[in-house]
């Protein structure tokens, strides 16, 4: 039973999706960074692949992502070209040293291409890169998705997809602007299953426009009667300032922190009940799932896609706002698709930001990866004081215990994990190593 703690709860703390986090990226990081860390990966490092595709065929008010209409088509055929480009720029200065095990689509809505584009797409990334065999993920928008997509998707022995749900329930469907029948899914995940791909994720959210426990409940009902392989349950975050298009979502109609937090702890006991794995705070994994097998094995890592059981120690994103991952960088690409067409028209690697990572800013993210993936995180003993110090308050309300050298978050502290892996920050908490100052 998940203890409501609604002083914490008000601290707002980044999800942690890389460390440092993405609000400290910098402009002083660049393509120059960036092309010295490809000329560092060597033929042995495992790679994995993100293509962004910035556009969708309707936009969903309560969307954060870098995502435009696709509604013309010379812009989405000039941006395609621009990926290609950019595939082509990165794999020659590899120059063959990389393998390639996973190669993701993600946007916007990779099905806002047409299906001839996306093949294209693939053919370009396997012939430049050694890629045998790689598990390929797509995301997807189930409202337009066609039996040709399925036919498309399999054929290029895609493995596993991604659908935008988020709810069942019409009536807040449309208070966030995304209207899609259940009829709509049933059809989207049929055609996908009669072509062999079982492995589908579905997204949904909770703390919506006019959102109920019961409306929950019944969006719960209906995926755990379609039993997808992975379900992520996200929390909406509202944040018009930020993001434009949500001063279309009626904040008055939004539920307030306590029934966020009832809905959060429902979907939790419901998909736990309904015999789905938690992993992390906010993603479920059917048994035979290989997420959930990695949870088992202790091997749940966290980037940009959320919880996952990639291990690569590079990912290398390609197209606007994409981000590239190595062990001591972090990289954005430019993040205007127009811009960014510029930058690979003139030949140049398209990373206009990011953030370097030392020794200890790698320390720091393996504890906060370890808290969020694994629930405990073992601790050089340099570290020990100032984190049992920092910790003390958790403790006392028995949301972390201590296991040796071992930080553990307590089974039902799930709603905490970020705020206790955020006194690891360097900019957000207070824990430091033995024999140096207090955080900046
Ligand atoms: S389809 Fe997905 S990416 Fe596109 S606007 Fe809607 S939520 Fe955003």
């Amino acid at each position: 039973m998940w203890s409501y703690e609604p002083d914490l709860l008000a601290r707002p703390v980044p999800r942690y999706t890389s460390y440092p986090t993405a609000l400290e990226f910098g402009e002083a990081v660049g393509a120059e960074d960036y092309a010295r860390a490809l000329d560092r990966v060597d033929s042995a490092t495992p790679i994995s692949l993100y293509l962004h595709i910035p556009y969708c065929e309707q936009i969903c008010w309560y969307c954060g992502c870098n995502t435009g209409a696709a509604n013309r088509r010379q812009r989405l055929s000039d941006y395609l070209a621009a990926l290609r480009a950019e595939i082509a720029l990165v794999a020659k200065r590899l120059g063959g040293r990389a393998r390639v095990r996973r190669i993701a689509f993600g946007g916007g809505s990779p099905n806002a291409i047409a299906p001839v584009d996306f093949v294209r797409l693939l053919d370009c990334v396997v012939t430049v890169f050694d890629a045998h065999r790689p598990d390929i993920s797509v995301e997807l928008d189930p409202r337009g998705f066609t039996a040709e997509w399925a036919l498309v998707l399999a054929a290029a022995h895609v493995t596993r997809v991604s659908l935008g749900v988020q709810t069942f329930a019409p009536h807040v469907q449309r208070a966030i602007g995304r209207v899609q029948p259940l009829a709509e899914i049933e059809r989207t995940v049929a055609a996908l299953r009669l072509r062999g791909i079982d492995a589908i994720n579905f997204d949904l959210m909770y703390g919506l426009p006019g959102q109920t426990l019961a409306d929950l409940d019944e969006t719960l009902d209906e995926t755990i009667r379609l039993s997808p392989s992975r379900i992520a349950l996200f929390g909406y975050a509202h944040l018009p300032s930020a993001i434009p298009r949500q001063r279309r979502i009626d904040a008055a109609a939004l539920p307030d922190a306590a029934l966020r937090f009832a809905q959060s702890a429902r979907g939790h006991a419901r998909l736990t009940e309904a015999g789905y794995r938690a992993v992390g705070f906010d993603h479920f994994a059917r048994a035979d799932d290989t997420l959930a097998a990695a949870a088992s094995r202790g091997a749940v890592n966290r980037n940009f896609q959320g919880f996952t059981d990639d291990d690569a120690a590079v990912l290398l994103g390609f197209g606007a706002s994409a981000i590239s991952q190595f062990p001591d960088l972090v990289v954005q690409n430019e993040k205007r698709a127009g811009a960014y067409r510029g930058l690979i028209g003139e030949g140049r690697l398209a990373a206009t930001r990011g953030v370097v990572r030392d020794g200890e800013e790698r320390m720091r993210g393996a504890i906060i990866r370890d808290l969020l993936c694994a629930g405990r995180a073992r601790l050089e003993p340099r570290w020990i004081a100032s984190a049992r110090q920092a910790m003390t308050e958790f403790e006392r309300r028995g949301l972390v215990r201590w296991d040796a050298d071992a930080l553990v978050l307590d089974a039902d502290a799930l709603p905490y994990a970020r705020l206790v892996a955020a006194g690891f920050d360097r900019r957000r908490g207070s824990i430091v190593p033995a024999g140096e100052g207090a955080a900046a």
